[in-house]
C-alpha cells in the first residue's frame, strides 16, 4: 500500500510543490529501507522503482524489493519541498543522515542529492562494470522473469542432453583429474558427521551402484594380480580384529562387530 497523494501544485503551504521526499520503510518493524526524492507523483515514481525490479536490476535495493511483498511495506511521504530544487536534493541528503544515524538498514547506494543517482563512479569502478559485462552470454531473469519459468523440458530433450554431456566429466576431461594430496581442491576438507552418514546411507544395499554385481572374470583377474604378494585378512574374523576391535573401531555393518557387543552384554 502506498499512501496516496493527490499531486496539486497547490500542495503545501500554497506554495508551488518542486517535489518530494519519500521512504520505503517495512511496516512490521517501521525501519526505512530506501529515501528517494521526486519530482512527478509519488505513485508514478514507485511504480518505476516496481518496474525497475521486475525488470531485474542489481542494486541492494531492487534486489530487496524483488523479494518483497507489495503489502510489506510502505512507501511515506517524509517531506514536501516547495523553494527549489537544490533544497529538494538536500532535503533528500538529511533524510538519508537521519535515518542512517538512527540505525535504519538503509539500502541507498549514495548519500543523496540531485543528479541520476548521485553516484559518481571512478574509472577504476568503470572498468570493472565494463569487464563484468562483457562476454556474458545473456541477462539474468529469475523466477517468473524467466521464460522456462512453471514450464518442463520434455524427457526427450533431458535425453538428448544427458547424452551429449555423458564422460564430459570423466577421466582426463574432469578438471581434477590426476591431482592428488594437497593438489586436490578437497584436500583437507573434513565432512560432519552428519554428512557422512547420509552420504553412507545413499550407498546402502540396493541403492550402491554395485549392488547385485558381479565382477567380469578380466576384473577380478585385474584386482587379483593388483593384490598379488600384499598381505590380507585371510579372513573377514580377522579382517574386523584388525581393523575394527585394534582401533576400536564398531560397525554396524560387522557382523563380528554386532556379535562382540551381543556377547559383551550377555556377560556383563
Ligand atoms: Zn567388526
Amino acid at each position: 500500500m502506498i499512501e496516496t497523494v493527490q499531486w496539486s501544485p497547490e500542495l503545501g503551504q500554497g506554495a508551488p510543490v518542486v517535489g518530494i521526499v519519500y521512504g520505503f520503510r517495512v511496516r512490521s518493524t517501521g525501519e526505512y529501507r530506501y529515501i528517494g526524492l521526486t519530482t512527478k507523483g509519488l505513485q508514478r515514481r514507485v511504480g518505476e522503482h516496481r518496474k525497475v525490479a521486475r525488470d531485474g536490476r542489481k542494486t541492494p535495493f531492487y534486489d530487496w524489493l524483488r523479494k518483497t511483498a507489495d503489502d510489506a511495506y510502505e512507501v511515506v511521504v517524509l517531506e514536501r519541498v516547495v523553494t527549489s530544487r537544490e533544497d529538494l536534493g538536500q532535503a533528500e541528503i538529511s533524510w538519508i543522515s537521519l535515518y542512517r544515524a538512527t540505525g535504519d538498514r538503509l539500502l541507498n547506494l549514495s548519500d543523496g542529492g540531485l543528479g541520476p543517482t548521485g553516484v559518481v563512479w571512478t574509472a577504476e569502478q568503470r572498468e570493472a562494470a565494463s569487464r563484468r559485462s562483457k562476454g556474458r552470454p545473456g541477462i539474468s531473469r529469475p523466477g517468473e522473469l524467466n521464460p522456462m519459468w512453471g514450464h518442463a523440458h520434455s524427457d526427450e530433450q533431458k535425453a538428448r542432453w544427458a547424452a551429449s554431456r555423458k564422460g564430459s566429466n570423466a577421466g582426463p576431461e574432469n578438471p581434477n583429474f590426476g591431482k592428488f594430496g594437497s593438489d586436490h581442491p578437497a584436500y583437507g576438507r573434513v565432512l560432519s558427521a552428519e554428512t557422512k552418514k547420509r552420504l553412507s546411507e545413499q550407498k546402502q544395499g540396493e541403492l550402491n551402484a554395485n549392488f547385485g554385481k558381479t565382477a567380469s572374470e578380466e576384473t577380478r583377474a585385474k584386482m587379483s594380480a593388483v593384490r598379488k604378494g600384499r598381505p590380507m585378512p585371510s579372513s573377514v574374523r580377522n579382517a574386523h580384529t584388525r581393523h575394527h576391535t585394534n582401533k576400536g573401531v564398531f560397525k554396524e555393518t560387522c557382523q563380528h562387530c554386532i556379535d562382540d557387543r551381543d556377547n559383551e552384554r550377555d556377560s556383563s
